[in-house]
């Protein structure tokens, strides 16, 4: 899907007017032929980390900045990707830390359409009933990480505080920020306001790096929005950053690190942002988790040429 595409996206189109819900399961195969749960737990020290899939989008060169497709072509091959179908993963996490039941992010619900929304099912085989979850934490809210945090229009988590940095919520609540936007960032915005207006006074905001819960504490990485952030957990001498929207489309922004994408707010300010934490990662010998890196989205990383390669993390055999 190109940007043009993606902007025509039918449902993304009338997302502010229905606010999201969570969509059916729509079973596709036998029981021996669709796909299985998609679920991955790793240990970092006490705290579980629960990789919970909801889908995948296809993002194409027109979406991105700094690169055309002959360049975004000859990557995608060198990574062995089809360049015409290569599926951004969307990912959320649960961090199960003393005895809260933490989410980042929250998918997509039906806001995007039918290759996303699996969220509720993932989280349903992982055992974990939405009323259990305390806190969402929001990296940003753009629809791909909120929208599945409505049902029906209220709240899809009940008990859970929504806790997002001050100025993302700043950012999204003013309409004057968008006086002159196009529709679908008129639609991002009004997503944003109802999921925000969902939680009502239950939103706690942080402003810089702050612990937002047991063992988890707050990373802003602005650009891709104004309050855009990462979290990082921590436990005993192990730690995972979850690094939210610093990459895109794996085979493409850890070699070209300089190509943004059309969504970011400040497309020069998230690509410094990406190199800043890159560096760091590749400094500290970091594990990372990203929204859309290929599931389960765990990966270290490693300075190559004048770019950067992910190495994906093992598969936990044990925990
Ligand atoms: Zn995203």
């Amino acid at each position: 899907m190109d940007r043009r595409q993606f902007l025509a996206t039918a449902p993304l189109a009338g997302l502010a007017a229905t606010g999201a819900s969570v969509p059916a399961f729509a079973q596709s195969g036998s029981a021996a032929t669709g796909q299985v749960p998609a679920v991955q737990r790793v240990a970092i020290g006490d705290v579980t980390v629960t990789c919970l899939n909801d889908g995948s989008l296809h993002i194409g060169p027109d979406a991105l900045i700094g690169i055309d497709a002959a360049g975004y072509e000859e990557l995608m091959r060198e990574h062995f990707r089809d360049p015409e179908t290569f599926p951004s993963a969307v990912n959320a996490f649960a961090i199960q830390s003393g005895d809260e039941t933490i989410l980042v992010d929250a998918g997509t619900a039906d806001a995007m359409g039918p290759s996303l929304g699996k969220l509720p099912q993932n989280l349903s085989a992982a055992g974990i009933d939405p009323a259990s979850v305390t806190k969402l934490l929001a990296t940003h809210l753009h629809p791909d990480h909120v929208a599945g945090a409505l049902s029906d229009g209220g709240a899809m988590f009940p008990n859970a505080e929504l806790v997002v940095h001050e100025t993302e919520r700043d950012f999204w609540s003013d309409e004057g920020n968008f006086s002159g936007a196009g529709e679908m960032v008129q639609n991002f915005a009004a997503l944003a306001r109802n999921v925000l207006s969902a939680y009502g006074d239950r939103i706690v905001t942080f402003s810089g790096e702050e612990e937002v819960a047991p063992g988890v504490t707050s990373m802003p990485l602005p650009g891709h929005t104004p309050g855009h952030s990462g979290f990082m957990v921590a436990s005993g001498d192990s730690q995972l950053l979850i690094w939210a929207d610093i990459v895109h489309v794996t085979p493409i922004q850890f070699a070209r690190p300089d190509v943004a994408i059309g969504f970011d707010a400040d497309p020069e300010q998230a690509v410094a942002t990406r190199q800043q934490i890159l560096d760091r990662v590749v400094a500290d010998r970091m594990t990372v988790a990203g929204s859309h890196i290929g599931f389960p989205g765990v990966v270290n990383v490693a300075a190559e040429g004048d770019g950067y390669r992910m190495v994906p993390a093992e598969w936990t055999y044990t925990l």
